[in-house]
């Protein structure tokens, strides 16, 4: 298995002014730290800026959102080729909030994967149950469902899974570690019957208020890999210290 890999998801936060404040604060705290992939996804508005400033700090460049096509009259999208063009590794896809509140379905993000898969951006595919559905024992049904119809004609190479339950994001409240590790065991039966023995490879992450107090009690779970952070990757020193695993803080 690849390093454990911390993913910040800054949402709509920081003006470019704000990011170059954050990384003068949070390079230095992590400067000499090779233990885990370390992923920082901005605004689209920071990208060029950070695409410069992370240059040769070992730190990836993620985005927040692409569309499928490749170009043409979108007005507002952004092309997986314009990602690639300023220095993006990583791209979120099919985060709860575009679910909910921007209205994606599985169709929509399975076009993004599709267009995703191939390209030399990695996905990081959100899935994750919200809370009633988890109160009906309807999570696994819906995160396997979620996985088959993202998925579906994709090749699936290189790609991360983050699994995150709606109700832990931004809440305070987290999946018990336990928890957490039976649906990411879960995730990985579902990848095994899409690509066989090869889903022993694919990073899962956890993702719902992840602090530097409760990291490590889920990257110590058997199939978890890591984490994709929101709240608390807004600050400089906390994100430090979830991606150095607690260590040293
Ligand atoms: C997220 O938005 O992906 C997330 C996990 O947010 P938070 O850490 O704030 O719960």
């Amino acid at each position: 298995m690849k390093k454990v890999l911390i993913a910040a998801n800054w949402k709509m936060h920081k003006t470019v002014r704000e990011a170059a404040k954050y990384i003068e604060v949070f390079l230095p705290l992590i400067s000499g730290w090779d233990k885990t992939e370390i992923v920082i996804c901005p605004p689209y508005t920071c990208l060029d800026y950070l695409s410069e400033a992370l240059k040769e700090s070992g730190i990836y460049l993620g985005a927040q959102n692409v569309f499928w096509e490749a170009q043409g009259a979108y007005t507002g999208e952004i092309s997986t080729a314009m990602l690639i063009d300023i220095n993006c590794r990583y791209v979120i896809i099919g985060h709860s909030e575009r679910r909910h509140i921007l209205g994606e379905n599985d169709t929509i993000i399975n076009r993004k994967l599709n267009a995703v898969s191939g390209s030399g951006l990695v996905p990081i595919f959100c899935v994750g149950e919200t809370r009633s559905e988890r109160e009906n024992n309807q999570a696994k049904t819906v995160v396997e469902q979620q996985l088959e119809k993202g998925l579906a004609g994709v090749n699936v190479q290189d790609i991360v899974i983050a699994y995150e339950p709606i109700w832990a994001i931004g809440t305070g409240l987290t999946a018990s570690p336990g928890n957490a590790q039976e649906m990411s065991g879960f995730i990985r039966s579902c990848l095994a019957g899409i690509i066989g023995g090869r889903a022993d490879e694919i990073p899962i992450l956890y993702g719902g208020s992840v602090t530097p107090k409760n990291i490590v009690s889920f990257v110590d779970q058997p199939d978890i890999n890591g984490a994709l952070v929101g709240g608390a990757s807004l600050n400089p020193e906390d994100f430090a210290a979830i991606a150095r695993l607690n260590e040293n803080v």
